[in-house]
């Protein structure tokens, strides 16, 4: 089918048409053949790269062009600011896009004017909850990696937000869009949606086993040539060689960087002088966006055209790698498998170097198989390689044989609803009856009853789940019962809208009722008792550390409980430890210390500052209702985690380009509000910050250049009196 066939906008047409996209792939067909332009509601389960955004976008082009509004929903923040970017291009045919993540208790009304709106499944709830009154103008609705209804953290709010969303917007098309799962009908049907169901791929997929000096494909076997004692290092090498780019699968982050620096001096020697000089460019951006010996790696790896990329990362990092490796500027990125959801970054050939991941309870176990589809299904990149190749590496004839079966000749298993958890419910019945979705036993039940697990379950049993949770709930003040009428109390819709575990809500409440003495401890150490806190995992050689600061500073604590209680008491001990951290980023530790201490990446004290961000506002509204000078502290925090800087320092690191360190810099040398530092002597603050952020520092603060570049304050003053 032809694009210029479609009943689309002729400008979106031409958009296309200019990117050179004039045929729809077979899936797109089918898709528009079952009513994607009409309105229908659609499942494509079809492989990776084989368009599913164009499907995407052109049911959104088709909304906005009947004058309609779009959502597009994704699982991570990554993908949200990816998608964005996309869709920015359609700013030239008058169409606005808005990316929402942000905080979770806001309703961001003024997205409301935006045609396109990409948000996170969190994001989205949270506004279903806050009820955004643009969320009933959404006539479409496209679900990004709709199998992540298998998700145990993730899932359930995906599945509650997808049946809220039906409830308001009945009318509205849902175009849902999945990896190939064993059960997609069973998704389609959930979601009344017709199934495009394809295996489909643009470029083919040869999967094949590397064991001995072969890789062994279905039909043939092709010997690599043995450059360097690794077989890993000699597949990236013959990729390289050949022109192409490799991706590599790994099960640990400690494991990517390894390989990435093992391959370094080899595929260096195989880069020409511009690709090397490029690269020299691309190493100095990561030394200036990081601050740990891991940024040196990075850099230092990159210069040789490799890199590794994981969640410990900064977000800047991984965005760098990403860019670089689409460029064709790196050659080979060592990435654990966080990296196959989601993000488009195709190369020739695919390399899992693991098949294994630790499970805590099992120990190293084999992947699922759609994970193994969503790693392979990288390989291959769409007008720019013949084929894709995915190769396993194995080390015994035996393990030859059960990838085999186990993965290239499987189907992707089935997926299960997660929703069924006293954890899930608990914050979902409340959000639901907060938001007026329902209000009494049986409409709970109803609504529970268009939920993709009441849809999996034969004789699923709800009942007693559901009384347990509200039972819970009504325990702790957040509901209210009136004969057969249940409401969400003043609290409930509090704590729904802020976007945190009830559970979580009653340990703050419970805290901050208990306290009497209170330091930044206390409130840190109370937000990581919470279940909505990611922990720092407890080594051996932690537990008496931290052990020996519990018992030196036991009166910051509201309750310590008792080392004879081991479990409990090592529990206590790594939120401990993840409070200490949090202390001292907001101490002003430099990260490099941090990471060190913690044994952490960068991005994993971005991400925990984030969390405990949510989670100390969250608190100082609680408080609102219980102490008002605890509110007033927990604001403070709040802020001070945001930053990761001292209260002195709040003034100047709330400018743009000032950051923590510099500010601190800043502070020492007399500036110690932002009125000194508008005063400041330009050539004096350049001497401290550099001339670059000295002038963009100033130029915030309302001081005027000229064409040569600032005045100083005097002449300013002169200017004005004249
Ligand atoms: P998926 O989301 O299924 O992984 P994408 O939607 O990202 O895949 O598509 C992969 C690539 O294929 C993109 O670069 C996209 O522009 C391109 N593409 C999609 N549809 C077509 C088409 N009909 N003709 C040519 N290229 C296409």
């Amino acid at each position: 089918m032809k694009i210029e066939e479609l009943d689309l906008p002729s400008e979106a047409i031409n958009l296309y048409l200019q990117a050179g996209i004039e045929e729809l792939y077979p899936p797109q067909t089918d898709a528009v053949e079952k009513g994607l332009l009409q309105g229908e509601n659609l499942l494509a389960a079809i492989p990776t790269a084989s368009g599913k955004t164009l499907l995407a976008e052109m049911a959104m082009l088709k909304a906005i062009k009947k004058g309609g509004k779009a959502l597009y929903i994704v699982p991570l923040r990554a993908l949200a600011s990816e998608k964005f970017r996309d869709f920015k291009r359609f700013e030239s045919l008058g169409i606005k896009t808005a990316i929402s993540t942000g905080d979770f208790d806001s309703r961001d009304e003024w997205l409301g004017s935006n045609d396109i709106i990409v948000a996170t499944s969190e994001k989205t709830d949270s506004l279903l909850r806050n009820s955004t009154p643009w969320m009933k103008d959404i006539t479409a609705v496209i679900v990004d990696e709709v199998h992540l209804l298998d998700s145990a953290n993730r899932g359930p709010t995906l599945e509650v937000t997808l049946a809220k969303l039906k409830r308001l917007n009945p009318e509205a098309q849902v175009v849902a869009l999945s990896a190939t799962v064993g059960n997609a009908m069973e998704i389609a049907q959930w979601l009344e949606a017709k199934l495009v169901l394809s295996e489909w791929r643009p470029t083919d997929l040869h999967e094949g086993i590397f064991f001995g000096d072969a890789i062994n494909f279905d039909e043939e076997q092709k010997f690599i040539e043995r450059r360097h004692k690794e077989d890993s290092v000699n597949l990236v090498l013959d990729t390289v060689i050949e022109g192409g780019q490799c991706l590599v699968f790994d099960s640990s982050r400690r494991n990517c960087v390894g390989f990435a620096k093992k391959c370094a001096p080899v595929a260096g020697e195989l880069l020409d002088r511009q690709n090397r000089n490029e690269l020299e460019e691309i190493a100095k951006e990561v030394l200036e966006n990081g601050e740990t010996k891991l940024t040196e790696t990075l850099a230092y790896c990159i210069k040789k055209g490799v890199a590794f990329h994981h969640a410990g990362l900064n977000s800047a990092h991984r965005r760098i790698v990403e860019d670089a490796f689409r460029n064709n500027l790196i050659k080979m990125i060592c990435s654990t498998p966080t990296l196959a959801a989601g993000l488009n970054l195709p190369a020739r050939r695919v390399v899992i170097r693991s098949y294994k991941r630790y499970d805590p309870n099992a120990g190293m176990q084999p992947i699922p198989v759609l994970d193994y589809k969503q790693m392979a299904g990288r390989a291959g990149r769409p007008h720019l390689d013949p084929y894709g190749e995915a190769v396993v590496i194995v080390k015994t004839y035996e393990e030859l044989t059960d990838v085999l079966e186990r993965y290239i000749n499987a189907s992707a298993e089935d997926i299960w609803s997660k929703l069924g958890t006293e954890n899930a419910l608990r914050t979902h019945i409340l959000s639901t009856i907060a938001s007026g979705f329902a209000n009494c036993h049986k409409e709970i039940l109803t609504f529970l009853g268009s939920t993709f697990f009441a849809q999996q379950q034969q004789s699923w049993n709800f009942e007693e789940l559901l009384d347990d949770c509200i039972t819970f709930l009504k325990n702790e003040g957040m509901l209210e019962q009136d004969n057969e009428v249940i409401r969400a109390t003043a609290l409930g819709k509090m704590i729904s809208s802020l976007y945190i575990d009830p559970l979580s809500a009653s340990k703050i409440i419970r805290g901050l009722e208990k306290t009497t003495h209170v330091t930044d401890m206390t409130l840190l150490q109370l937000i990581c008792s919470t279940p909505d806190m990611r922990l720092l995992y407890l080594r051996n050689r932690d537990y008496e550390i931290i052990n020996d600061y519990v018992m030196n500073h036991t009166e910051d604590f509201i309750e310590v409980p008792s080392p004879f209680k081991q479990i409990e008491y090592e529990w206590f001990l790594s939120e401990v430890k993840t409070a200490l951290l949090l202390q001292e980023w907001i101490n002003e530790k430099s990260l490099e210390k941090i990471v060190e201490n913690y044994q952490v990446g960068e991005g994993d004290v971005y991400a925990s500052s984030d969390i405990a961000e949510w989670l100390m506002h969250a608190t100082s509204r609680i408080a609102s209702r219980i102490n008002p000078q605890l509110e007033t502290e927990c604001a403070k925090l709040e802020k001070r985690i945001h930053y990761g800087a001292g209260s002195e320092l709040m003034e100047l690191v709330e400018i743009p380009n000032v950051g923590r360190a510099r500010a601190r810099k800043l502070f020492k040398k007399g500036y110690l509000s932002r009125q000194k530092l508008a005063k400041a002597n330009e050539k004096q603050l350049a001497g401290i910050v550099g001339p670059k952020i000295a002038q963009k520092i100033l130029s915030y603060l309302g001081r005027e250049t000229d064409s040569n570049g600032y005045v100083e304050p005097e002449t300013l003053e002169n200017k004005k009196q004249q």
